[in-house]
């Protein structure tokens, strides 16, 4: 199987019926990129920053953020890249940043809202982005983003730091993308009017499902209730692309799900256009993909979202579709 797979390297992601979309890879650091090109990355959909900050006994400086991300952009010969900014909190802890004790670490000063509070990091951040987008097809991409406010805080600052560099004569790509995740549910219920204000979305269904579910993704005795294929975590799924769609942006997945082959076909339904995931799962997908055909999938989603009423009658649904199509 392996060796079937690794045919589809250089091959395009392809549906049997001909519709082409995008299997990016999850990367943490520029030491991945040999397997994101190794398992024939189309793009990488997400470059989880704070590695940076974690590997690091301090603040890593402007310099040396740049010299990483354009490591990575240019290593992708113009595909696209989207750099996340950094996902301290929650359970991701430095030694050399005293941040007070919180009671629930997932629901407190994590992600975009750690990086609001702390400007001046972030701008730091902001400008090393801005100053490596020069060297191909950059998306920067905001995590945890509840509200509109947090959105326009994040790229009112963005387009600051963006303008001050203009005026200095330093180059930013013509490319540049600016987007959000998706991994709270109350910006997923909002997508429709997020998606009016970013060029895309990408769908954190490893937070999108905890919070969804209220079911902490690390405790061991909460993990039956953390369930992807709840009709309620589908159901947020489904109306984000619509929304996307809608409003003429692409929306892509980079949590665990978008790599699972129970959920794939059930996304493809949906209409998901970026499938990003770690880069040793790339060509299982891709050669997935191959096997259905859209016209087929029609009645996928709004069965696994309206019609069934647990996750189990999903994965039974799913279950039955790939013997018919294997
Ligand atoms: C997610 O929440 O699905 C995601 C991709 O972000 P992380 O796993 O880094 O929280
Ligand atoms: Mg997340």
């Amino acid at each position: 199987q392996k060796a079937e797979w690794q045919k589809l390297k250089d091959e395009p992601s392809v549906t049997a019926d001909g519709k082409k979309f995008t299997i990016a890879a999850n990367i943490g650091t520029p030491n991945d990129m040999p397997g994101v090109h190794e398992n024939g990355a189309e793009a990488v959909g997400l470059y989880r920053t704070e590695f940076l900050y974690m590997d690091s006994s301090d603040f890593p400086t402007e310099d040396d953020q740049f010299e990483a991300y354009k490591k990575v952009i240019e290593g992708m010969n113009g595909k696209q890249v989207i750099i996340r900014t950094m996902d301290i909190g929650g359970d991701k802890h430095l030694d050399y940043w005293d941040l007070p004790q919180e009671m629930n670490p997932f629901l407190g000063v994590r992600a975009i809202r750690l990086s609001l509070k702390n400007e001046k990091i972030f701008r730091t951040q902001l400008r090393a982005l801005l100053r490596a987008s020069a060297y191909g097809k950059l998306g920067i991409m905001f995590p945890m983003i509840g509200t509109l406010a947090e959105l326009r805080q994040a790229k009112a600052i963005l387009n600051d730091e963006k303008q001050k560099l203009i005026e200095k004569g330093v180059k930013i790509g013509d490319d540049l993308q600016v987007g959000m995740m998706i991994e709270v549910p109350a910006a997923a219920v909002l997508a429709d009017q997020f998606a009016k204000e970013v060029d895309f979305f990408s769908i954190g269904t490893n937070d999108l499902i905890q919070y969804t579910m209220a079911a902490d993704r690390g405790n061991d005795n909460v993990s039956y209730l953390y369930q992807p294929y709840n009709p309620s975590v589908l159901r947020l799924i489904k109306h984000t692309i619509d929304a996307a769609h809608e409003n003429g942006i692409w929306c892509g997945m980079c949590g665990e799900a978008a790599g699972d082959n129970t959920m794939f076909p059930i996304l493809l339904s949906m209409g998901l256009d970026e499938y990003s995931m770690s880069a040793t799962s790339i060509l299982r997908i891709r050669s997935l993909m191959k096997k259905f055909d859209t016209k087929d999938l029609k009645e996928l989603a709004n069965e696994a979202c309206f019609v069934s009423e647990t996750a189990e009658e999903n994965e039974k649904l799913v279950n039955d579709l790939m013997k018919k199509i294997n």
